[in-house]
């Protein structure tokens, strides 16, 4: 880290040590919070390998759309949320499914614009579904959403950020679609979707040697600059490698939003046609468990890493509003940009504390944030 000693005049004097950093270490400040460990708490309550907490604790069993646990397993997802202190809610689209689940954080500057990141937390296994501890598919998905929604928890947003736990997506994205169904005829802008569905098992399990050991990127055509934000997030935070692929048939949860127009991405460990075609022998099983050897724990947390820093650039993190340039170091650049933006602006950058006004307290504001940006 190289360091600069600066010092300006400004009215006042102040001298500050300036390590030479990229915008991009802020990003990586943040993602670099998700860990195997957190990630692994909650798959254990998720496939029923720790209880639900409460008072009989409850293993869970299943997640199946139209069994008991799903609503144990909902409440849960829910009480996690709110724990972390966001506003959590259920979206019950149907009384013989299990509920959505949804965790906010209002946005600060542009709530209107929705960012949305999901998966579904049902399970499937035709041969018994009393015994589908869904590990892959999809408590992975489900604990991402929970794991993000702990650490951005700290944080604010330009935009509006959800998190959900999508049901009845086995019975061919029920959940997704209805709430999509719901969002579209309450006018509401959702601007990105983030789905990740079954992402623990890169490669084949019926080819050798193992092809396409890679994170499938997929989106519709109008989705398709959401992929390239995540590819380009995928690039520069994380060792895996991905494709992106343009296909509207890729069913799971942003297929839903593809219906009524939104833009949406799923990210999963290989197409649903190569799923289906025997590339993950576990799919659908009882034997979909966190104690699957095939299942590649690197992997996954660097698709959790990737996908948080895609969302938390589109939906604004408001790390740092006095590095007014955007460089990531908060600095004599920023304080001219201030004194040159002087008087009343709407929305302009130069505004820190985004009061309508460019003036002293803006000042303030970027002198007492001087440095690198968190
Ligand atoms: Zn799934």
């Amino acid at each position: 880290m190289r360091v600069a000693i600066l010092c300006v005049s400004a009215g006042l004097v102040l001298c500050a040590a300036l390590p030479a950093d990229g915008r991009g270490r802020g990003f990586e400040d943040v993602i670099n919070q998700v860990t195997l460990d957190e990630f692994h708490d909650y798959l254990r309550v998720l496939t029923g390998v720790d209880p639900v907490p409460g008072d009989p604790p409850h293993y869970l069993t299943n997640r199946y759309s139209f069994g008991t646990d799903i609503h144990i397993a909902g409440q849960w997802i829910h009480d996690m949320f709110s724990s972390f202190g966001l506003d959590a809610s259920f979206h019950t689209y149907d009384a013989s499914y299990g509920p959505n689940v949804i965790g906010e954080i209002v946005g600060t500057t542009r709530p209107e614009d929705i960012y949305i990141y999901c998966g579904h937390y049902d399970t499937y296994n035709g041969s018994n579904q009393d015994d589908a501890p869904g590990c892959d598919d999809n408590a992975s998905g489900t604990a991402a959403a929970i794991l993000a929604a702990r650490i951005l928890s700290q944080y604010e947003f330009e935009g509006t950020v959800r998190f959900i736990a999508f049901s009845g997506e086995e019975q061919w994205m029920v959940g997704s679609s209805a709430y999509a169904a719901a969002s579209y005829y309450a006018g509401e802008n959702i601007v990105a979707a983030i789905n990740l569905d079954m992402f623990l098992h890169p490669g084949w399990d019926n080819q050798e040697p193992d092809p396409d050991y890679d994170l499938d990127i997929g989106g519709n055509d109008a989705s398709q600059w959401i992929a390239q934000n995540l590819a380009d997030k995928f690039a520069t935070y994380t060792p895996i490698d991905f494709e992106v692929w343009n296909d509207d048939g890729f069913v799971s949860d942003q297929w839903g939003f593809w219906q009524y127009g939104y833009d949406a991405v799923g990210l999963i460990e290989n197409s649903p046609w190569e799923i289906w075609g025997g590339s993950n022998d576990d799919y659908h099983h009882a034997t979909d468990t966190m104690y699957n050897p095939d299942y590649d724990w690197d992997f996954a947390i660097h698709t959790i890493r990737g996908s948080m820093a895609s969302l938390i650039d589109l939906a604004g993190i408001g790390m740092c509003p006095a590095d007014v340039n955007g460089t990531g170091m908060v600095d004599i650049d920023d304080l001219f940009d201030v004194l040159g933006a002087w008087g009343t602006c709407d929305e302009c950058p130069e505004d820190v504390n985004n009061d309508g006004l460019v003036d002293i307290d803006d000042v303030f504001d970027v002198l007492g944030a001087w440095g690198p940006c968190p």
